[in-house]
C-alpha cells in the first residue's frame, strides 16, 4: 500500500500465508443465487465458518505465535477473547506445544468456553465485560512473562487475517465489493489491505451490530473512544477498539469505504437464511455481512460481491431457537 502510515504490506500477508498454511484449511467460496437476486449481481460467501476452530481467527493467531522467539514460546502466551480468538490461540498452542492462558468475561457463551477448555488451554473467567478480562490478561502477562496475543491490533494478526483477502483474489478475481464483519477491525483491515493492494477500486464495507458498534463510534468521533458493551446475538463482535489502538483504527479509517449496522432481528434472519439456503451453520457475528445484503444496507453493492462469513461457533440451543422462530420473510 502507498499510505505511509501503514506498516503492513502485501508481502507481509503473502508471508503469513506461507507461514500458516499447515494450520489452516482452504475454505470454500459458495455462490449465493438468492443474495445475488437481491443485489442484481453475483454474490459469493467466503465460508470461514468452516475454518479450523470455526472462525478465521486462527489465521492471525497462528501467524503471530509462529513468529515468536524460542524464549517467548517457552514462556507461553496469554489472550483475552470473546471466545473465537481464545479458541484459535488454544488450538495453535496445543499444535505447537505452547502454554496458552485465555482470559474471558462472564458474557462468553458456554459452548465457546467448553471448546477452549477441551483444547487444553487454561481458561480464566473474570468480570462481566471484555474490558475486565483484558485487565486480567495484562496483569498475567506482566506477572508470568507471557506474550500477549492481541485479538486484532497487531501487524502479525492483521497480516494473518489478510490471507482471507488473498484467497478471495485467487478464487474470485472479479471481486469488486467485499462485505466484512467488523469488531476490533483486524479482519477488515487485513482484507482491505490485500484487496486494495491488488486493485484500489475494490470497495470494502465493514458491518457491525447496532448494539455496541465500537469502531463506527470511533470513526464518527474522529478519535479513539470507549463505549458501553451491550448484549448481542453477535457475541463475537462485542468489545472496544482500545484507547491505545495503534493499527486497526487508522487502517479502517483509511481503507474501509463505509461501515454499516444491522439489528438483532436482521442478524437472526441472516443466520436462519444461511442454514436454510446454504446449509451453513453461522454464528451471529459471522452472519452480519449476509444480513447487510439481505436487508439492503449497502449504499450500492457492486456486480461481484464477496461476503466474508467469519464464524460458525453458535450453540445448538441458540441455533435451534433461531431456526424455529424464522418467519422466512426474507425468502
Ligand atoms: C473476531 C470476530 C469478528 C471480528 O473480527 P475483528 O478483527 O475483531 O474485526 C467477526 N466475526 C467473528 C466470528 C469473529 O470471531
Amino acid at each position: 500500500m502507498s499510505g505511509s502510515d501503514v506498516m503492513i504490506t502485501l508481502q507481509d500477508i503473502y508471508r503469513a500465508k506461507q507461514q500458516i498454511n499447515g494450520l489452516i484449511v482452504r475454505t470454500p467460496l459458495i455462490k449465493s443465487p438468492a443474495l445475488g437476486e437481491r443485489t442484481g449481481g453475483s454474490v459469493y460467501l467466503k465460508a470461514d465458518n468452516l475454518q479450523q476452530t470455526g472462525s478465521f481467527k486462527i489465521r492471525g493467531a497462528a501467524n503471530k505465535i509462529l513468529a515468536l522467539t524460542p524464549e517467548e514460546r517457552a514462556q507461553g502466551v496469554v489472550a483475552v477473547s470473546t471466545g473465537n480468538h481464545g479458541r484459535a490461540v488454544a488450538y495453535v498452542g496445543r499444535a505447537l506445544g505452547i502454554r496458552a492462558v485465555i482470559c474471558i468475561s462472564g458474557g462468553v457463551p458456554s459452548n465457546k468456553v467448553t471448546a477452549i477448555e477441551q483444547l487444553g488451554a487454561e481458561v480464566i473467567v473474570h468480570g462481566d465485560t471484555y474490558d475486565d478480562a483484558e485487565k486480567l490478561a495484562w496483569r498475567l502477562r506482566d506477572e508470568q512473562g507471557l506474550t500477549m496475543v492481541d485479538p486484532f491490533d497487531d501487524p502479525f494478526i492483521i497480516a494473518g487475517q489478510g490471507t482471507v483477502g488473498l484467497e478471495l483474489l485467487e478464487d474470485f478475481p472479479e471481486v469488486d465489493t467485499a462485505v466484512v464483519p467488523l469488531s476490533g477491525g483486524g479482519l477488515v483491515s487485513g482484507v482491505a489491505l490485500a484487496l486494495k493492494s491488488a486493485n484500489p477500486a475494490i470497495r470494502v464495507f465493514g458491518v457491525s451490530m447496532e448494539r455496541g458498534p465500537a469502531m463506527l463510534r470511533c470513526l464518527e468521533a474522529g478519535k479513539l473512544i470507549q463505549i458501553a458493551e451491550e448484549e448481542t446475538i453477535a457475541d463475537a463482535l462485542v468489545g472496544n477498539v482500545g484507547l491505545k489502538n495503534q493499527y486497526t483504527f487508522r487502517i479502517v479509517r483509511s481503507y474501509v469505504d463505509d461501515v454499516v449496522l444491522v439489528s438483532e432481528e436482521e442478524i437472526a434472519e441472516a443466520m436462519a437464511f444461511a442454514l436454510a439456503e446454504h446449509h451453513l451453520v453461522v454464528e451471529g457475528g459471522g452472519a452480519v455481512g449476509i444480513a447487510a445484503l439481505l436487508f439492503d444496507k449497502l449504499d450500492k453493492s457492486g456486480d461481484n460481491v464477496a461476503v466474508v462469513v467469519s464464524g460458525g461457533n453458535v450453540g445448538l440451543q441458540m441455533l435451534l431457537q433461531i431456526a424455529g422462530e424464522w418467519t422466512s420473510t426474507s425468502q
